[in-house]
């Protein structure tokens, strides 16, 4: 087995027991009925394709006694009812493929539709959950809740269409076909009834297995578009490192394990409806033997053909369960994995009462505050105090990994200290509506933040009208010393960025970056090694548009640059989540290097 990259990931969760038989009512506790809130909103076409199918099968009975009058048909084929009863016989079979095929087309707009409210539904559950599900130890990798929200919401829709089939049309049909055969003769039906204990027992036994392998199945694939989401956009990394073999095999590996599982589901998917075939027309062979016995006394031959064809118009219901089912088991696991996405307690939560601040002078305190990202995590922060005043400009310096970047998060509320509160214009952050606190700071974070789409509309994505305003998008781009290379671009503000701004350097993807931060006032910036990738002298040009525009902002820099530190009022060095203060001048003296050990010396 492949080695599992997180605990939902877990193959050893798929094995384990044997099957367990499961009986057809079992259908009404299976995952599936999960759905039923998305499906009742279709009723409309779903109605429709019941309706058509009440035709379809309609047009069978009629047909029916008919096809047992066949061979008198074709004893008098001279006499001039046959026209009429061979007429009467096509169009019946015409108007049941109309039918048939109106059902199908209504049932599988049902059946899509409701996947597709199913996936907008898991993807804003998944859009609420806190960032701690998407970059924490335990988090799922993007490229398996892709998979999830497409390939097994795809398998979701074929069960629920499998499961619409089979609750009217199939049932439908099996129900009028047996009444016919009911109804020309009593004594054969039964020995057809006894038949279908036997196949339902095999199916729902096989199912079992076939939802096991199913679940096995999808974990392997989800694997796989995990890896090939995390390896293609790293082709950099992959061919300056010469990685191009290790990654081969590694690809090899997976899609090896992806081959034997799904190898595994087909055969069973192509073993359930033959078998099932094979036992009816085992029951219906025997069946034949039977009847011509009987018919000598009990049964003419006009009904004896009539009872042949409702019995083989039952084997199409029949096999279309079987069809059905297999579906069912397939989408289960696959519904299961959709839903985990959806079950989880934030721990970033907006209280009722929380309060909306139209204006924030930006005034930030930290009071005491701690923070690890995990109760089995070392902490991060430890008893953090700090006053930021309104307008005031802080650098905060230290070595890598000591939770400068940790320290932002919590502003943003991000996260939530375990100890101590954050408060911002005296107001603790967890009594303010998370919207609100985040329209009024605004991070530039170290790493890249930029979508594929256009240039402006990267800039003006905090933009919540839906309308960007292309004078704000210029006028911050200009601030940013962006607009420069911006107007260079093959078409300017609509130029395409590419997936994750791929086609810009690191430098105009800061800048990018921070004409966003600027596009709308806030009045708390925080930036978090904004310019680290600028060349010298583009850094200076942004360092003076923001020292223009900085006098009513309150700023928060993490920056390791002198120059950036020497604009700051006070800098503040955090290292192994301790906070301290010291002078400027003996910060830059040092050129930059702050030892604690040395600073104690220098704190004022
Ligand atoms: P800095 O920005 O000062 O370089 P960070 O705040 O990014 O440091 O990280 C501080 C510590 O927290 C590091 O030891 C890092 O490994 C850890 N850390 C950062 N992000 C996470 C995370 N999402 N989950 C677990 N640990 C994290
Ligand atoms: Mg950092």
């Amino acid at each position: 087995p492949c080695p599992s990259s997180s605990p939902l990931l877990s193959v050893a969760a798929a094995r384990g027991s044997p099957p367990q038989i499961t009986s057809f009512p079992s259908l009404l506790s299976s995952p599936l009925a999960q759905i039923a809130p998305f499906l009742r909103v279709e009723w409309e076409p779903v109605l429709k394709g019941w309706l058509c199918s009440v035709v379809a099968v309609c047009c069978l009975y009629h047909a029916v006694p008919r096809l047992g009058r066949l061979p008198a048909i074709l004893a008098d084929i001279r006499s001039p009812w046959v026209l009429q009863e061979g007429a009467t016989l096509v169009a019946l079979g015409f108007a049941r493929s109309a039918a048939t095929y109106l059902q199908q087309a209504f049932l599988w707009e049902a059946a899509t539709r409701s996947v597709y409210r199913l996936r907008v539904h898991v993807f804003d559950r998944v859009l609420e959950r806190d960032l701690g599900f998407f970059e924490g130890k335990d988090s799922l990798l993007a490229g398996d809740v892709a998979y999830r929200m497409t390939a097994e919401a795809a398998d979701v829709s074929d069960a629920l269409y499998a499961l619409l089939n089979m609750a009217v049309p199939d049932t439908v049909q099996l129900v009028v076909m047996a009444t016919q055969m009911v109804a020309v003769n009593p004594m054969l039906s039964l020995l057809a009834a006894l038949a279908v204990p036997c196949i339902l027992f095999s199916i729902a036994y096989l199912g079992e297995i076939l939802r096991k392998i199913s679940r096995r199945a999808s974990l392997c694939s989800a694997r796989l578009s995990a890896y090939l989401n995390e390896v293609l956009p790293m082709m950099l990394a992959v061919k300056a490192n010469m990685g191009e073999t290790k990654e081969s095999l590694r690809f090899q590996r997976l899609a090896h394990d992806n081959l034997l599982q799904q190898h595994k589901k087909r055969k069973m998917k192509a073993l359930i409806p033959q078998l099932v075939q094979a036992l009816y027309i085992g029951g219906l062979l025997a069946l034949c033997a039977c009847s011509i016995v009987l018919s000598k006394n009990s049964c003419d031959s006009s009904n004896f053909f009539s009872f042949a064809s409702a019995l083989a118009l039952l084997i199409e219901p029949i096999k279309g369960m079987g069809k059905a089912y297999n579906e069912l088991k397939q989408g289960e696991p696959a519904i299961e994995r959709l839903f985990d996405l959806t079950r989880f307690n934030p721990k970033v939560i907006e209280k009722p009462g929380a309060i909306n601040l139209d204006y924030v002078s930006g005034d930030i305190k930290l009071c005491g505050v701690t923070f690890g990202y995990g109760d089995d995590m070392p902490n991060v922060l430890e008893g953090v105090n700090l006053h930021v005043r309104p307008g005031e400009m802080v650098a905060l310096v230290g070595p890598s990994g000591g939770g400068k970047t940790t320290l932002s998060k919590l502003i943003l509320r991000l996260y939530d200290p375990q100890h101590g509160s954050i408060l911002v214009d005296n107001h603790d952050i967890r009594n303010i509506k998370l919207r609100c606190l985040r329209k009024h700071i605004v991070m530039v974070s170290q790493e890249s933040m930029l979508f594929s789409g256009t240039v402006a509309e990267n800039i003006g994505y905090r933009d919540l009208t839906g309308e960007i305003n292309m004078e704000n998008v210029e006028k911050a781009a200009r601030i940013a010393n962006a607009h420069e290379f911006i107007a260079k671009l093959a078409k300017g503000y609509h130029t395409n960025i590419g997936q994750r701004g791929s086609l810009l350097s690191g430098g105009q993807k800061q800048r990018l970056a921070i004409a966003r931060a600027l596009y709308q006032e806030a009045s708390i910036l925080i930036l978090d090694e904004a310019t680290s990738a600028l060349d010298s002298r583009s850094e200076l040009l942004v360092r003076q548009a923001l020292e223009r525009l900085l006098a009513n902002h309150t700023v928060l820099v993490i920056a390791h640059r002198l120059e950036t530190v020497q604009m700051a009022d006070r800098v503040i060095v955090l290292d192994k989540g301790k906070i301290t203060e010291i002078s400027k001048s003996s910060f830059l003296r040092r050129g930059g290097h702050c030892d604690l050990r040395l600073l104690d010396k220098v704190i004022v």
